[in-house]
């Protein structure tokens, strides 16, 4: 199916900005030969990728040392060349069209062990008010209701809050990090969450530590589960 917009503005690369063929959306050809696509196997916790092609899905040393708070994680590629680059132009450039575009994306990407329309509620991470008004948008709202649309899955952009300002975790190991944004979540409206499987949006995971506070207070209010699914995963 064609949309107007496509006719009007011919859909191009969101990386380098060439006209995209026919059936390609997103990414052009040599933009998406770059991105390092996530795939069995991996850790089926935390959706770290392995190396090595002939392994099979396995728990990580971080997943068998302690227990998650989420269910699982799950993300579209690393963090690296293209997704990095693209990623950085959506957020500080507040380029949001962008961010559409890599929401539909992240909607049609295959996930190992996750469906999202298994999930009865998505919930983006939430943004803390102050950083909300330098941004101007929360990304992962613009990712998330790109997701929900597409897989219609109900969208809840009010249930979490942020609460602490917390400076950028950029640095800081995981303990640091998991140690700094500690209780810097709360749930408004546990009645909302309880009893729900929930899938948290963001665009990156870096340690895992801010779906993982997310998680443990959604998990607290009842939820029956909580996942997490992003752009981009460091590794
Ligand atoms: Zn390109
Ligand atoms: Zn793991």
């Amino acid at each position: 199916m064609t949309d107007l917009a496509d006719l009007i503005f011919p859909p191009a690369c969101c990386s380098c900005g060439a006209l995209l063929g026919r059936g390609m959306t997103t990414f052009c050809g040599a933009c998406l030969s770059e991105i390092r696509f996530i795939r069995a196997p991996l850790c089926p916790v935390c959706g770290i990728p392995y190396p090595n092609e002939a392994e099979i899905n396995h728990r990580c040393a971080d997943c068998i040392r302690s227990k998650e708070s989420f269910s699982l994680a799950r993300a579209v590629g690393v963090y690296d060349s293209v997704l990095l680059e693209v990623i950085r132009r959506f957020k500080y450039r507040g380029r949001i069209n962008l961010g559409e575009a890599l929401g539909r994306f992240m909607a049609e990407f295959r996930y190992e062990g996750m469906k999202i329309e298994d999930y009865t509620l998505i919930v983006p991470v939430p943004l803390h008010r102050k950083r909300l008004k330098e941004r101007g948008f929360n990304q992962a709202v613009v990712l998330a209701r790109e997701i929900a649309r597409r897989h219609a899955v109900p969208l809840d952009l009010g249930v979490l809050k942020r609460k602490i300002y917390t400076e950028p975790q950029t640095g800081l190991g995981r303990d640091d990090r998991l140690r700094n944004i500690r209780g810097a979540f709360e749930v408004v409206r546990p009645e909302a969450v309880k009893e729900k499987k929930l899938l948290l949006i963001d665009d990156v995971y870096t340690t895992g530590s801010t779906v993982r506070e997310c998680a443990r207070v959604l998990g607290k209010c009842g939820a029956s589960e909580v996942a997490a699914l992003t752009l981009a995963r460091a590794v």
